[in-house]
């Protein structure tokens, strides 16, 4: 029996080894973003709501951790932003009471944390990586594409607020745009913020699959360095491409679900796939040969290689 609502373990470049727990319907999210992995929006609200019962994530978490699997961590993402579920506190607690041993990070747009229900929820978790790229009005638009609504400063002081009464550690993402948000005095005001808001960690991230808008590309190494300096942060750290963590998983028992499962939810080259299951090299590629026969496998080549993904269904 597979599963709906936890996908991988994926090979995360910012947690490793993770499971993730989707909590939306596809796409719900408050942004719309240029350089989103996962697929344009297609319900753009900041309207909390339950996309179904709680209790088919529970149980599908209780059969998944019979297996004691191994784990960097248990993340709280997927197919858009995890805060707008109803289902956050109660998901978070459920997870924190019968899995403790596994530390819990939640990737979000930090569009909410002004929200003081959204603010308690996360407190239990021990990791929230929220998203702040700017801190001008204008670029906010351009980037995220926003629900109305919501204002860069109203997101700003929102994780201001949070970072105040939050004990765990938050990793603040910084996507650099080329052409968009990396001048030299825009990430210089970014930079004070950021020293503002006092993250634990700063982790600056560029486009690593095919993103909604064609037109965004990847910083190169020597522009995120540039950018690093700009802003002024001396730990701030680069995220570099998909990489191997920790020993091999097992691989699934139905590979072909498996498979389909994680290119669902992002595009993913050969190798991602290789790394997130455990299968050899040769096998996905005979897998992806057979997808290929069915319309909903897309291919797209980028400079890390060829992505695939699954559309429809
Ligand atoms: S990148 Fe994240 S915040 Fe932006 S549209 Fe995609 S899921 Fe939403």
């Amino acid at each position: 029996m597979g599963y709906t609502h936890l996908f991988g373990p994926v090979s995360s470049r910012r947690l490793g080894r993770s499971l993730g727990v989707d909590l939306v319907a596809y796409k719900v999210c408050s942004f719309d973003c240029v350089y989103c992995e996962v697929g344009s929006t297609t319900n753009k609200t900041i309207t909390r709501q339950d996309f179904f019962p709680p209790s088919e994530v529970e149980e599908e978490l209780m059969r998944f951790f019979s297996g004691e699997p191994s784990l960097d961590y248990l993340t709280l993402s997927g197919s858009g932003e995890p805060t707008i579920s109803l289902s956050l506190g109660r998901v978070i607690s459920f997870i924190k009471t019968n899995f403790p041993a596994y530390p819990l990070a939640v990737l979000t747009n930090g569009s909410l944390l002004w929200d003081r229900e959204v603010q308690q929820e996360l407190l239990p978790a021990d990791v929230v990586l929220p998203t702040l790229c700017t801190v001008d009005e204008e670029t906010f638009q351009k980037i995220h594409r926003p629900a109305p609504g919501l204002t860069i400063k109203k997101i700003i002081g929102g994780l201001r607020n949070f970072r105040r009464i939050y004990s765990g550690e938050i990793w603040l993402e910084v996507f650099l745009i080329p052409g968009i948000n990396m001048d030299r005095d825009h990430l210089s005001a970014l930079g004070d913020e950021i020293r503002r808001i006092h993250p634990d960690r700063v982790q600056l991230n560029t486009l690593d699959r095919p993103g909604t808008e064609p037109w965004v590309r990847p910083a190169s190494p020597q522009e995120l360095q540039d950018a690093a300096r700009s802003l002024g942060l001396p730990g701030a750290e680069s995220i570099h491409p998909a990489a191997t963590h920790g020993p091999r998983v097992r691989a699934p028992a139905d590979p072909a679900s498996a498979v389909v499962e994680m290119i669902q939810r992002r595009p993913c080259t050969v190798e991602d796939i290789v790394q997130a299951t455990g299968l050899h090299r040769q096998e996905v590629g005979k897998l992806l040969r057979t997808l290929s026969r069915d319309p909903r496998l897309k291919t797209k080549r980028e400079e890390r290689g060829t992505f695939y993904s699954w559309v429809g269904d």
